[in-house]
């Protein structure tokens, strides 16, 4: 926090590195030196600005539930010491002014900005509203219909789309300091009341109209969000009975929303998207390796998605295949992509093409030499993993990183076809590879930190939510949804039917239940891995009628039947007789009698197969943290946000209550799995404590 003078301004500038979050010490001290500027008779006017690359990034949520949080000055004491000054405040904001940021700044007299400002009130995305002012003041800065659409989506809009006067004074496009400085003293100059954004009407021509369309705007989200519909309700209350009484109500909604599940669970994510990029005992500043080029070899399914993520991110591609007219299919694909994208106007013409052009294509691996890092997604065949990484060995630069897409291989046999198992590493992309968020980074025995720490740094360039796994068959993700699975199939077995499923385990929250997901990604995917695991692991027991589904040639949405029949062309999932009759009569042959099964037990049975397992994974260190876990459930496998992943949803319900489901399913199933509770789950239960402590 420095504090100076300038011509009879003072200027108040915040530090507090990376963002300027308006923690405790931030609002003690800006309140101190306003105080400072008011006392002393030589100043006429105060500028307010943040040190460092932005304005401010808002509240500090890590104070958040915490006595700091409301520990005085708290943010409201700050604003209204704002607003009631008796000299002129000016909030000079340069890159970014959010959250809390943006509410300090609404309560400043006049606001400037640099071109390009971004404002934003992001509360919503965390499940909250803003709750310091900003429900109230926003709409009579910038009038209902804007402040809604900002509220309620959280989006931010640019300075220049507000530069009408009504939120910034001036746009200052030189010096943004000497700017603001110069507007104050000529305000300064000016008699009269301070102008204060509270005494403002709300603009808006029809509020009714306007509030109605917001609220059907949210009508969908809101049965599993409360936030979005508590920001209309506080702007629409500050609308109706004036600026205190909605900061009154504003305030109660925000307490509200703090306690709701669906808050912690938005809260879990953000901060767990954060301590997915740090690894325990890999420092914050390992150095990175230069990544300059980028070799992809393979050019199916998830080789074409994996070179489009480099490429969008401006990397030059290598791409490698044994033959043109496989090269060919390859590249046809991405532009196919590229296409819809233009088509959609998220792409130019001439960006499809400049994307294009970074893709050198080839059949040879010596065009691979000046790779810095090559992903291998080549056919899951151990044999064709160890041809390409003995090929590698001889061929990469010293340095590259060698890294493999292989799902369920295991990555140190892989590194041992190498004499440089310390630069091997999984990079596990999903399907489709230049959509799903999610990317495992696989740690194998000898993977050198420096890999690691440099392929965190890539995926974030390239917008992936990478989590580390360490290696054990289907790492973290589909390590757990073998036992998701497993229990979905074993449901049929014991009565239940796909589309029952499907729809409990949607209504739970989950974008698709199992068997519309098996038919999308194709059933003889799921039905090959079982048969290898079965041949690898006699010991673990599987229903058989996934298997008769396929040897029927029921492949899913691909052959028009799967578990469900699809009318040609069309993706509508419709309950097959033909398949609920195979069930049936495979019960029959297992001597299973069907009984009926609630929807509670086919969700508990499904979600908390993977909690157990999830258990396992965190107890074998193969995650380092369970919202590791949930990062990848929630990114990776449609697991519904609003519940934070498997790990928090465990902790929400409580794992007595957990542990005790599972010995119920163990007294009445026999079913191995159930017998042999996590450790850790069993343990912490007892202790009474949650996974995410
Ligand atoms: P795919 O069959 O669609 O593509 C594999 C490609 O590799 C083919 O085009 C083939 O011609 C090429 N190829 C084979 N041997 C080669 C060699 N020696 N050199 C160069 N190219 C070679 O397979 P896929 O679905 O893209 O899977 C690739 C890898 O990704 C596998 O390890 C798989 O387990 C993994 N994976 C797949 C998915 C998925 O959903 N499909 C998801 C995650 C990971």
């Amino acid at each position: 926090m420095t504090y100076s003078t300038q011509d009879g301004v003072a200027v108040i500038t915040f530090d507090n590195p990376p963002v300027n979050g308006l923690n405790h010490v931030t609002r003690a001290g800006i309140v101190e030196n306003l105080k400072r500027a008011q006392d002393d008779a030589q100043i006429v006017a105060i500028v307010l600005t943040g040190g460092g690359k932005v304005f401010s990034g808002g509240a500090d949520i890590t104070e958040f539930n915490t006595p700091k949080a409301l520990a005085e000055p708290h943010l409201h004491t700050l604003i209204a010491a704002v607003e009631a000054s008796p000299k002129p405040v000016v909030a000079a904001i340069h890159q970014l002014a959010m959250g809390g940021g943006l509410e300090l700044a609404l309560g400043a007299h006049y606001r400037v900005a640099t071109p390009g400002a971004q404002i934003a009130l992001p509360e919503v995305k965390i499940g909250l509203l803003p709750g310091a002012g900003g429900t109230q003041r926003l709409p009579r800065a910038i009038g209902l219909q804007r402040a809604l659409t900002m509220i309620v989506s959280g989006e931010p809009a640019r300075s220049e789309a507000l530069a009408d006067g009504t939120l910034f004074d001036e746009i200052v496009t030189g010096d943004l300091l000497e700017g603001a400085v110069a507007f104050a003293r000529r305000i300064a100059a000016k008699a009269g009341p301070l102008p204060r954004v509270r005494d403002r009407e709300i603009e808006a021509t029809d509020p009714d109209a306007i509030l109605q369309r917001a609220r059907d705007g949210i009508a969908t989200a809101s049965a599993r969000f409360p936030a979005p519909g508590k920001c209309i309700e506080s702007v629409e209350y500050g609308l109706r009975h004036g600026f205190d009484a909605g900061l009154i109500r504003e305030r109660e909604g925000f307490t509200a929303l703090l306690q709701t599940p669906e808050s912690r669970a938005l809260r879990h994510a953000f901060f767990g998207e954060r301590a997915a990029s740090k690894i325990p005992d890999v420092p914050a500043h390992t150095p990175v390796r230069p990544i300059r080029e980028i070799g992809v070899i393979g050019a199916g399914t998830m080789g074409g998605g994996i070179a489009m993520n480099f490429i969008n991110a401006g990397l030059p591609v290598v791409l490698v295949e044994t033959t043109q007219p496989a090269l060919d299919r390859g590249l046809a694909t991405i532009r196919k992509n590229y296409e819809s994208n233009v088509r959609k106007g998220k792409l130019t013409v001439e960006q499809l093409e400049a994307r294009m052009k970074l893709i050198r294509p080839t059949l040879s691996y010596d065009d691979l030499k000046t790779a810095d890092l090559i992903v291998e997604a080549v056919f899951e065949e151990l044999s064709v993993k160890e041809q390409v990484f003995r090929k590698l060995n001889a061929i990469a630069k010293p340095g590259a990183i060698l890294a493999s897409n292989t799902s369920t291989l295991d990555l140190n046999t892989i590194a041992a076809f190498t004499n440089r198992p310390r630069d091997v590493v999984g990079m596990h992309f999903f399907s489709p590879a230049n959509v799903m968020k999610l990317l495992e980074v696989v740690r194998g025995a000898q993977t050198e930190k420096d890999v690691l720490a440099t392929v965190m740094a890539l995926a974030k360039k390239i917008c992936k939510t990478a989590v580390v796994s360490g290696v054990c068959d289907g790492f973290i993700g589909n390590r757990m949804v073998e036992q998701y699975l497993r229990q979905a199939l074993s449901l049929l077995e014991e009565g239940g039917l796909p589309a029952q499923i499907d729809r409990a385990i949607e209504q739970f929250g989950f974008a698709m239940g199992p068997f519309r997901m098996s038919d999308l990604a194709g059933n003889d995917i799921g039905s090959a891995i079982r048969k290898r695991r079965g041949l690898e692991h006699p010991e673990r027991v599987y229903s058989k009628i996934a298997d008769r589904l396929c040897e029927a040639g029921r492949f899913g949405q691909k052959t028009g039947a799967g578990w469900y029949d699809y009318k040609p062309g069309e993706r509508t999932a419709l309950p097959s007789t033909q398949v609920d009759d195979m069930i049936v009569a495979y019960s029959g042959e297992r001597g299973a009698k069907r009984r009926a099964i609630g929807d509670e037990e086919i969700v508990e049975r499904l979600v908390f197969a993977l909690v157990n397992e999830g258990a396992k994974i965190l107890d074998e260190g193969i995650a380092s943290k369970a919202s590791d876990i949930d990062m990848v459930y929630l990114t990776g496998y449609g697991f519904p946000l609003f519940r934070g992943g498997p790990m928090l949803y465990a902790d929400t319900v409580g794992l007595a209550r957990v542990q005790a489901a599972i010995e119920r399913y163990a007294a009445a199933s026999g079913d191995a799995f159930w017998a042999h509770p996590a450790a850790l789950l069993t343990r912490l239960a007892k202790e009474g404590r949650g996974f995410n402590r």
